[in-house]
């Protein structure tokens, strides 16, 4: 589809090399994004854009592969992943951030806002020769699954200008899916990488809760944010994560795991050295309800049947509380945003409204003028569910649930992990969203069916597992996303069974 398909590495080996400019990719994906802003209807998948970044001296750390990482970051980017990035345009959503360009959260409260120090992400991107081509549109706060609740204009879909490119990542999905950057850096706190990877046609990992570090990932609901990559291929999400992932003593919930080799396992997987072949994946009946569209479910049957021709064995599971997973989502994000957003007061970021006669008209004021409906929608739900006398009835009952969600997986994967019980299995698959993209506008006045897109992405996040969306098909020209979930710290074995399964889709000789 687009030029730029699956070439991260080509791109990085081109700049190394110098068989193109440092500055080549950056330029060509600055121009691209231009011209999509001056077309009838506009992307707009950016909000900023990082040509200031394009200076001399700023492509000196690609080429080398350096981007002068210190103290938390020194030295991680060695041997493979030094260059890995080299010269890469990577787009990089509006809540994470970057010293150059600023980071609103597409927010009116954080308008023009600039961070004093950048995401760990972003420097270890840059560590690895990955230049910031933007910052990219998003629902306000990664409150919502559409891309329409940004304040400065929704992002449309590229298959389809008329629909939503889904959320919160929207403009992330949207640029790789155009081609306009090779990959991208979205955040999913309850499926904000995989339902716009879905619904854009692309591939978007979310990784196991403590793998990237959420340093400089500004806070929506903390026990449930992770930051993700977007990918046209598995390989290329892969690569990306691997480049992000690691230990950071900067973000206290980042984990001291080694980082796998995940891009190699993409190869092995698409190749078909590995991946499916003898695997047990489980297809989990309480995700293929009546809430699925049958037109989705025809692609979801036929990705099945892909499966097993990459040698896997599919089975049947039961993840009896998948139910009770929106509900217990709703409660539990909107708890945490309501305390993680109580710091937008107006006086220690952002804008501050003028005028204001006291502490409390000036804190009224700044969070009545900047916040947008969702946003106050969520705060409000929130501070009811932590309040006084509902505490125990809404919080405390939702978090039990969450452990519930949470053994679910235990089970059906424990069993095959510690290989006693015969019925576990090593993956599941599932669909990513029930329908393909919705019309712009159609569901933003029903915040419950918008909440409903993330029915099968809600689960990894409050279980804490890693999930991967990749495009098995289309329905009436729309993408259509199936997810990959994988027990704790198992992205090799998702992303090898991704790669293999996507390489059985294209009808690639394994
Ligand atoms: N759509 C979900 C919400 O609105 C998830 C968003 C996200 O993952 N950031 O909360």
């Amino acid at each position: 589809m687009s030029e730029t398909r699956g070439r991260v590495t080509e791109m990085a080996r081109a700049v190394t090399t110098g068989e193109v400019a440092p500055d080549h990719w950056l330029q060509e994906a600055r121009s691209r994004i231009q011209a999509d802003e001056s077309a009838d209807q506009p992307l707009h998948a950016f909000l900023s854009l990082g040509a200031e970044g394009a200076g001399e001296g700023a492509l000196d750390g690609a080429v080398a592969g350096e981007g002068a990482p210190d103290g938390a970051t020194a030295g991680v980017l060695t041997g493979a992943l030094a260059g890995a990035l080299a010269g890469v345009p990577v787009a990089v959503k509006d809540n994470l951030a970057t010293l150059e360009l600023p980071t609103t959260c597409a927010s009116r409260i954080l308008e023009g806002y600039r961070s004093p120090f950048e995401a760990t992400v972003v420097r270890r991107l840059r560590a690895a020769g990955g230049l910031v081509a933007g910052k990219t549109n998003m629902d306000e706060f990664g409150m919502g699954s559409s891309t329409e609740n940004s304040a400065f204009g929704v992002t449309r879909n590229p298959a389809d200008r008329s629909r939503v490119p889904g959320g919160s990542s929207g403009g992330s999905a949207a640029a790789v899916a155009a081609g306009l950057v090779p990959c991208a850096l979205g955040s999913d706190t309850g499926g904000s990488v995989r339902q716009p990877a879905a619904l854009c046609g692309v591939v978007g990992i979310k990784p196991t809760y403590g793998r990237v570090s959420r340093y400089g990932l500004v806070a929506f609901a903390s026990s449930l944010d992770q930051v993700g990559t977007f990918g046209t291929t598995v390989e290329d999400a892969a690569l990306l994560l691997q480049v992000i992932a690691g230990h950071d003593p900067f973000d206290a919930t980042s984990a001291q795991r080694p980082v796998e080799e995940l891009a190699e396992a993409a190869r092995a997987g698409r190749a078909g050295r590995a991946g499916l072949a003898g695997k047990v994946v489980g297809i989990p009946r309480e995700y293929l309800s009546d809430a699925l569209d049958p037109a989705v479910r025809a692609r979801f049957d036929e990705a099945v049947e892909a499966l097993q021709t990459g040698g896997a064995q599919v089975r049947e599971v039961s993840l009896p509380h998948t139910r009770f997973a929106v509900p217990t989502y709703y409660i539990l994000a909107p708890a945490e945003a309501s305390s993680n957003l109580a710091r937008y007061d107006g006086v220690r970021y952002g804008v501050r409204a003028p005028g204001a006669r006291s502490t409390l008209e000036l804190y009224q004021e700044t969070r009545t003028r900047g916040f947008g409906p969702e946003v106050v929608r969520r705060i409000m739900l929130g501070t009811y569910a932590l309040s006084a006398g509902y505490y125990e009835a809404y919080y405390g009952r939702a978090q039990k649930v969450r452990t519930l969600i949470a053994r679910d997986f235990r089970r059906v994967f424990a069993a095959r992990v510690g290989g006693t019980a015969p019925d576990g299995v090593d993956l599941l698959f599932t669909p990513t969203t029930p329908a393909p993209a919705f019309g712009l506008g159609e569901r933003v006045t029903d915040p419950v069916s918008m909440y409903l897109s993330d029915i099968y992405t809600v689960t990894a996040n409050l279980a804490g597992i890693p999930g991967l969306s990749l495009p098995i098909g289309r329905v009436d020209g729309l993408p259509v996303g199936g997810q990959i979930l994988a027990p704790w710290w198992g992205e090799q074995a998702m992303v090898a069974a991704a790669a293999a399964l996507e390489g059985v889709l294209e009808g690639v000789e394994a």
